[in-house]
């Protein structure tokens, strides 16, 4: 989301642009996961997302289209601190339809973007920045480089920029299991979607099939654990996480349903450690930007929030001469 707002609002204005992605697809962290043979598709990263930000609203109008977006109206619930469901905070909680990668594919079609291309480093000198690829694949030059993967993955970029390091070394991210699960018959929960904060393993149980725009038929749960639990399981065999994951939802809500199937996604880097960022960071000399969730915030509209923090910040500097709608 960082990169293709950041990306479609540059190339509104003339500016020539090109996306690099290591993926297959644009999703990023708002993935969706193909299964029953393509048949279906489950959002194994966001569930979710708020649209505060009018800006927001009319980029996501404007450049995804407004069929790719749909309220999601599933009754949600949340754990109080005395470990009751209450319903959650009243707001317009938004999902892609009909999967969450909708929105990215949508974006991706406004310009250029190379997949499963992995930057492996990056040079910089007095013609700009060129990106050195997994396979020997160069790229570039270009006048200046955004960077929007979390920020451990972008430190691994700048070997030879050890003050830009240095500053990245502050920001960290946590991980997240995700297991989405198909059980043996409908589970007859009279929610859609829990948020626990007192479980030491789930976090989030989300009915995927609830969703708008969903194929019908067979209910799918994504479930999230905790990030601290995911943190410990990194090297543990993905059979038992999932296991595990599986087995604090049914023993959370006393399911005797058994599961079918199940596929399993291990986040690396899912979430930021703090809320708290500066926008964005940008290095004049240099031409560097970096923008993404975890300098703004965290959630995907705070990776939004970050490109458009990037954005002012450019438009705001004479030096680069152009100005943004
Ligand atoms: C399990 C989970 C649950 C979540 N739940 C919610 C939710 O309910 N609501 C919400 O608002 N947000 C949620 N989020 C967070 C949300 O998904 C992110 O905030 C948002 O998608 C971040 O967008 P981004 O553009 O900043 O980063 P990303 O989506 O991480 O994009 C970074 C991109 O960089 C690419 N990349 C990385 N390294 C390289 C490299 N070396 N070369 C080329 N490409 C590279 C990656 O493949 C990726 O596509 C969740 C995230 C996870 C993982």
């Amino acid at each position: 989301m960082a990169g293709l707002a950041c990306a479609i609002r540059l190339n509104a204005v003339g500016i020539r642009v090109g996306i690099y992605e290591k993926s297959r697809g644009p999703g990023g962290r708002m993935a969706s996961k193909r299964v029953d043979g393509d048949a279906r598709t489950l959002d194994m990263g966001a569930q979710y997302f708020t649209i505060r930000n009018t800006r927001f609203r009319r980029f996501l109008e404007s450049y995804a289209g407004f069929d790719t977006f749909a309220a999601w109206s599933g009754r949600l619930l949340h754990e109080a601190d005395d470990g009751g469901l209450e319903a959650f905070t009243v707001q317009q909680r938004f999902v892609g339809a009909p999967r969450m990668s909708a929105i990215t594919r949508a974006l991706s079609r406004h310009i250029p973007v190379e997949y499963g291309v992995q930057a492996e480093r990056l040079e910089h000198d007095e013609d700009g920045w060129r990106i050195l690829a997994q396979g020997g694949h160069r790229i570039g030059p270009y006048d200046a480089l955004v960077l929007t993967p979390p920020p451990a993955q972008s430190n691994c970029l700048l070997h030879g920029f050890p003050e830009l390091q240095k500053e990245l070394e502050g920001y960290s991210m946590l991980p997240c299991m995700a297991v989405a699960a198909c059980f043996s018959e409908p589970l007859d929960l009279d929610f859609q979607g829990v948020q626990l904060v007192q479980h030491p393993v789930l976090r989030w149980a989300g009915l995927d099939s609830s969703k708008p725009g969903r194929e019908e038929g067979v209910e799918w749960w994504v479930l999230h654990a905790d990030p601290y639990w995911s943190l410990s399981q990194l090297d543990k065999p993905e059979d038992e996480v999932s296991d595990a994951l599986v087995e604090a939802f049914r023993e959370r809500f006393s399911l005797k349903a058994v599961v079918a199937e199940r596929h399993i996604h291990r986040w690396r880097y899912a979430i930021p450690e703090t809320e708290v960022g500066p926008g964005h960071l940008w290095y004049p000399k240099v031409n560097l930007g970096l923008c993404g969730d975890w300098l703004s915030g965290g959630r995907v509209e705070g990776a939004f929030d970050s490109a458009e923090s990037l954005l002012a910040h450019l438009r705001s500097d004479d030096r680069l001469g152009f100005s943004l709608p």
